[in-house]
């Protein structure tokens, strides 16, 4: 009888040691997995706000237009022409807003078709490699000229 009693109490205590191990292990396998779920919300989170962000940037630079110049071809479609002093309507002068130089007779300038500005051929073409609008009064050249073109 007192031999029975200790063997019981020993298996019982294993057993209850085996259950606390387990249980001890499950638990911790639980704190990892939703310490992982919850390291992988955030990240995704992150990553989420990160392409968000990258998003807008690019729908800033693609809005703005005036980052790319104009083509050759609609560049070339801007009408050219050799100025006269007083020939241009109610101006007895003209000034490229560019290098501040007043435009004198017999020099080569670009009117923009979408606004008649009037600019030197050197300083508007050099303008308009990088740009797409008037810098004088930022309409948009390139539209103007596509159109002055077709027609
Ligand atoms: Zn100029
Ligand atoms: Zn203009």
């Amino acid at each position: 009888m007192s031999s029975y009693g200790p063997t019981t109490g020993g298996s019982y205590r294993v057993c209850d040691t085996v259950v606390i191990v387990c249980l001890a292990c499950a638990s911790s396998l639980i704190v990892l997995t939703v310490a992982v779920c919850f390291r992988r919300a955030i990240a995704n989170g992150y990553a989420a706000a990160a392409v968000g962000a990258s998003g807008g940037a690019g729908a800033a630079a693609a809005s703005g237009r005036d980052r790319c110049g104009l083509a050759p071809s609609a560049l070339s479609a801007i009408p050219m022409l050799a100025y006269r002093r007083g020939a241009a309507a109610g101006a007895g002068w003209a000034q490229c807003a560019i290098c501040l130089a007043v435009v004198r007779d017999g020099e080569t300038v670009r009117l923009l078709p979408a606004c008649g500005h009037l600019f030197h051929v050197e300083c508007i073409d050099l303008w308009l490699r990088s740009h797409a609008t008037c810098p004088l009064c930022r309409r948009d050249v390139g539209e103007a000229a596509a159109a002055a073109e077709k027609v």
